[in-house]
């Protein structure tokens, strides 16, 4: 099914990202989280695409589990890194033959150690691209893009930013999946400009429940995401203490939620880093409060 269809519905549509695990324990791990987060009955989950071989092939193999052993509608991430069209064009054909639908495409970071993104000898250099290459292979596939709040970090300015989003929804994506923001102003001036700049398809906010202050900040840091003073202050001094910094971490991110679908976001994608109890607990509290 495609996703955009979910969108149509009226109700607010959770999803949950998983990356693939590197080892059979965090493989056996993240199908427990899985059937954790099962019950939640989420519109539908996602997997990202990482940046080396192996890992690709676990990306693939891990949407053809969740759409076709869990039953999970799946939508597989994919970039344009270190591959030629040929390259991607089988990647699709893979994910096609595996019965996936959804795809979010995106142009990915440069590889580590390289300050910028260079496209392969025959590649791709930005996520329109890819769209377009999707569209002329006539593919059946719903397309996703990538969007940023607080402007993608390689941007001269968010509005240069917001014209470029706009070429990839026109070339074809018929839904956009924000990057991770902890101050709900942020998304929705963006969705106002991104309104105006003539981008009209659902903007799902992307939120990443808090668990470790460290590790949100080298996210952040990279990608220039900013954590709200009031936010840090109460995380600070916790810091040490994981249990304080869920708990925090799942009281900000219900308020975030709370305050986004009542004024109209379509749904939440949250980065789940393959742990259901705080994504389970925020979503859980407001599905209660929908009935
Ligand atoms: P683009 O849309 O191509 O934009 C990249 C930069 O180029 C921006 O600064 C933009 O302003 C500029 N730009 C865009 N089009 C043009 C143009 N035509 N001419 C000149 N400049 C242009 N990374 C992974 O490696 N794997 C994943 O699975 C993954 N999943 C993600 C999921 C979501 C929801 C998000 C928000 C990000 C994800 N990323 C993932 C990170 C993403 O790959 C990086 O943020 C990357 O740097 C940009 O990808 P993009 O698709 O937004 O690129």
């Amino acid at each position: 099914m495609y996703i955009s269809k979910l969108f149509n519905g009226g109700s607010p549509v959770f999803s949950f990202e998983f990356f693939p695990p590197k080892t059979a324990g965090g493989d056996e791990s993240l199908r427990r989280t899985i059937s954790e987060l099962c019950p939640l009955a989420p519109g539908f989950v996602s997997v990202t695409y990482g940046a080396g071989g192996s890992t690709r092939d676990r990306t693939l193999e891990l949407v053809s589990y969740i759409k076709n052993d869990v039953g999970l509608e799946t939508m597989a991430h994919l970039t344009c890194v270190g591959a030629g069209r040929a390259d991607i064009g089988r990647t699709l054909d893979r994910l096609v033959a595996a019965g996936i639908e959804n795809v979010i495409a995106l142009r990915g970071d440069p590889p580590a150690g390289e300050s910028s993104f260079v496209a392969t000898v025959d590649g791709l250099a930005h996520a329109s691209d890819l769209v377009r290459l999707i569209r002329e292979r006539e593919m059946r596939l719903c397309l996703a893009v990538a969007g940023y709040p607080e402007g993608h970090p390689e941007a001269p300015s968010l509005e240069q930013d917001l014209a470029y989003l706009a070429e990839k929804v026109a070339a074809g994506a018929s839904l956009v999946i924000t990057q991770l923001f902890f101050d709900n102003a942020t998304y929705f001036v963006f969705v106002d400009k991104a309104r105006r700049a003539g981008v009209s398809v659902p903007i799902v906010p992307g939120i990443m429940p808090i668990t470790d202050l460290g590790q949100i900040e080298r996210f952040t840091k990279m990608c220039g995401a900013g954590i709200p003073r009031s936010l840090r202050d109460r995380l600070e001094p916790v810091r040490d203490d994981a249990e304080a910094v869920a708990a925090i971490g799942v009281d900000h991110a219900t308020r975030q939620c709370r305050e986004l679908l009542a004024k109209g976001a379509p749904g939440i994608h949250f980065y789940t880093l393959n742990r259901s109890r705080s994504t389970r607990n925020i979503v859980s509290e407001l599905k209660g409060e929908e009935l």
